[in-house]
């Protein structure tokens, strides 16, 4: 009995706890932006808005107030995932001890240059305020090249964390750390527990997924925290990180499949300590990029990482002497200590040697690390003199070349994988060097929010049902509207007459049944027979598509991109097609692409072109030279073209900028006979090649052809032609003979 009235006086005291703090704290369910606004103008320390649930559409939130370390004012959703704010909306914050959760961005994006501000304006910001469980989704401005940024953090003191930011696709910084008056440096922000989810390949500079400060005050220090964070293929441009300020330190976070690196491009004394990069072998993805003075890179997990140059797993880079601000400055006093590196491809040292950075590394230190790879010996490059860093017991594998005499040694080692999935040498010696395992560790599940759902949005074909179609009149046509992502239209043989264009929206495969019989044929009598529109990607498979009955005008075209920005990359895979006649008037295309568009990937295999009055792959229209191009990455294998008056791909770089890596182009086993020589081809060549960063043409015959034309520029492009014929063909037209070539016959 006594225990239970005990237990009823406990109650009591509770339930009186309870309601006197409810008095003290509102909590206050607002269901519009009028009602918002009142609230905040009301709050007090303590008290909680609760944002309604549902849709809020154009809300541009500005919550400011003062609230207490041990009472903030609270702006929070009545149910987590039931709130979004859709359209043009954002948030802006000030003042001090605000905390903000549960928030959603998604289907619109920003009227403003930011989604989400820690500031009123210029003189109002926030400090000691803190954003969690936040989810900013696909909220890009459609302008590709429109810049803003979701997140921008001005003040002291504030925390940023818990958050899932996916999917940024237009130009402009994902995440910035704002140091632009006094009043936002030393600032002490910790960064923390963050879902970075895919960020696609840009194809420009802007598309970096976390910056802290700019060259302008990268003297200062920031004093940033950036820790636990996960990212996950933030691909946008080569510095996934740009540090641009003193004193920040990285650690704990884990960067997955990332082509870029962790570049500490402005800015001192900079702790990037105990990251996971999980390269996986794929394309260009690299580790830590060091510039500047007493930098730190300690106990960090390098594997799989492929990247080349720039995109070094360790890049250690030549400064310019007396560089200016926003140049590079001579790496000093800094040290590369007990990392590991696994069947990562590149270290780079003096990487960006060149006339202006001729300043090498100095009084830098490469100590107990592990370097180690048994598949490929040339693992470090040396771009000029390293005797300003001091090599001291490093392990390599056993066929690893070394670079100097002292400071390092082979030994084979055997592996296990621990609970992190890092690999941690047998051998208990060796197991003292490079990487010692920390039980911290980023994830996907201990990252961002558990309550929004992660969608793959990359483009996948072959993934939906299979539609068929018929021959006839716009029966394509038809079965394209019927069809959804990632479905597969499957032509029976016989002819298809298109008397409109196809938009495609989403990625579609669109293929002729029988791989042996007769090819579907189709026509078109628009000046297009597809257009790839915002978010389409097509895949082309054994099909022949002719232009007789295209209009008798200049300019057709069987594939063009949309005429407006896009800021969805897309993929072209053609394989085993015919487009022969596209010849009815002058400057007939295959593919015609408009600024402002971008694709990951153009792939084509097996195919013919044969009488076009036009050109075959013309990805020439960022012409502002800026470093902007239209493609990545360009594989042509095994096709034959025949009487092509235009080019047969060109490609476009133009600028110096030193950002992104393409675009990369391999021609193989292909034949060109009578191309490029119509007197419209205002390239005079039939592979014209401006700028793009990797070059690979094998085996390939061109005959009473016009030359191919390559301009060289920014940094090294790697160029290798092998294995080539040209008959009544020019030779090859470079700027700089800087090119490798093997094996090339001229007749
Ligand atoms: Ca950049």
């Amino acid at each position: 009995m006594k225990r239970i009235i005990q237990k009823y006086k406990f109650l009591v005291l509770l339930m009186m706890l309870f309601v006197g703090s409810s008095y003290a704290q509102q909590r206050k369910l607002v269901h519009n932006q009028i009602e918002f606004k009142q609230a905040v103008k009301q709050a007090k320390p303590g008290d909680k808005i609760v944002l309604a649930n549902g849709v809020w559409k154009d809300a541009e939130l500005v919550f400011t107030g003062k609230g207490t370390a041990k009472k903030p004012i609270i702006l929070t959703v009545e149910q987590k995932g039931k709130v979004t704010l859709e359209g043009q909306s954002n948030l802006r914050i000030a003042g001090e001890y605000l905390v903000i959760e549960g928030l959603v961005f998604k289907n619109g994006y920003t009227p403003t240059k930011e989604v989400i501000s820690f500031r009123r304006n210029k003189t109002h910001l926030a400090n000691n305020c803190r954003i969690t469980e936040c989810v900013i989704d696909n909220y890009s401005n459609p302008e590709r090249f429109e810049t803003d940024y979701w997140v921008s953090i001005y003040g002291k003191n504030n925390r940023f964390d818990h958050n899932l930011l996916v999917g940024k696709r237009n130009h402009g910084v994902t995440l910035a750390v704002r140091l632009n008056t006094p009043e936002s440096r030393q600032n002490k922000h910790q960064i923390d527990y963050n879902y970075f989810g895919h960020r696609p390949v840009l194809g420009a500079n802007g598309g970096e997924t976390l910056r802290i400060g700019t060259s302008h005050h990268s003297l200062t220090n920031s004093n940033t925290i950036v820790e636990n964070n996960y990212f996950d293929r933030c691909n946008g441009e080569h510095e996934i990180v740009s540090n641009k300020s003193g004193q920040n330190i990285f650690r704990y976070n884990t960067f997955f499949e990332c082509q870029g690196t962790l570049t500490m491009r402005h800015g001192n004394e900079t702790l990037v300590e105990s990251n996971y990069f999980f390269g996986n072998g794929k394309v260009n993805t690299g580790g830590i990029r060091i510039i500047n003075e007493k930098q730190r890179v300690i106990n960090n997990y390098c594997e799989g990482l492929t990247g080349y140059r720039f995109r070094g797993a360790l890049v250690i880079m030549n400064g310019v002497p007396n560089s200016p601000l926003n140049r590079y400055f001579q790496v000093k006093d800094s040290e590369a200590r007990g990392n590991t590196f696994i069947n990562c491809d590149y270290v780079q040292l003096c990487a960006g040697s060149d006339k202006e950075r001729s300043a090498v590394p100095v009084n830098t230190s490469v100590t107990n690390n592990l370097f180690y790879n048994d598949k490929k010996p040339d693992l470090f490059t040396v771009y000029d003199d390293i005797s300003g860093i001091t090599f001291k017991n490093n392990l390599l594998s056993k066929n690893t070349q070394t670079i100097s005499k002292t400071g390092f040694f082979k030994q084979k080692l055997n592996f296990t994988r621990n609970a992190q999935g890092a690999l941690i040498p047998t051998n208990t010696k060796a197991r003292k060097l490079g990487f010692q395992p920390v039980k911290a560790k980023a994830t996907p599940e201990n990252t961002g929010v558990s309550w929004y759902p992660r969608r793959e949005e990359d483009v996948r074909f072959n993934t939906g049902q299979v539609i068929q179609v018929t021959p006839g009149e716009n029966t394509l046509f038809d079965a394209l509207k019927r069809s959804k992502r990632g479905d597969i239209l499957e032509l029976a043989s016989g002819e298809y007459i298109m008397t409109k264009s196809l938009d495609i929206r989403h990625p579609i495969t669109i293929k002729g049944k029988n791989s042996k019989g007769k090819k579907p044929f189709i026509q078109f009598q628009k000046t297009s027979l597809f257009n790839i529109e915002n978010g389409g990607s097509l895949s082309l498979e054994n099909i022949t598509i002719n232009g007789k009955e295209s209009p008798d005008a200049s300019g057709n075209t069987v594939i063009r991109t949309s005429r407006y920005s896009m800021n969805r990359n897309y993929k072209l895979f053609i394989q085993n097609c015919d487009f022969v006649d596209l010849n009815i008037n002058h400057s007939f295309n295959v593919l015609k692409v408009f600024k402002n568009t971008f694709a990951d990937s153009i792939i084509v295999r097996n195919c013919l072109f044969q009488n076009v009055t036009g050109d075959v792959l013309s990805l020439n229209k960022e012409t502002d030279d800026r470093g902007i191009y239209n493609v990545e990455r360009v594989v042509l294998d095994n096709c034959t073209f025949a009487d092509v008056r235009g080019v047969a791909l060109n490609a476009y770089r133009g600028g110096r900028d030193e950002s992104t890596f393409g675009p990369m182009v391999e021609v193989a086993k292909c034949s060109f006979t009578n191309v490029g020589r119509g007197k419209r081809n205002k390239t005079l060549a039939a592979l014209y090649l401006h700028g793009v960063q990797e070059i690979t043409i094998q085996g390939c015959d061109f005959k009473q052809s016009a030359p191919i034309k390559l301009h060289l520029v920014v940094g090294d492009p790697v160029v290798n032609i092998n294995d080539c014929l040209f008959e009544k063909t020019p030779k090859i037209i470079s700027n700089d003979p800087a090119y490798k070539t093997k094996n090339l016959i001229f007749k």
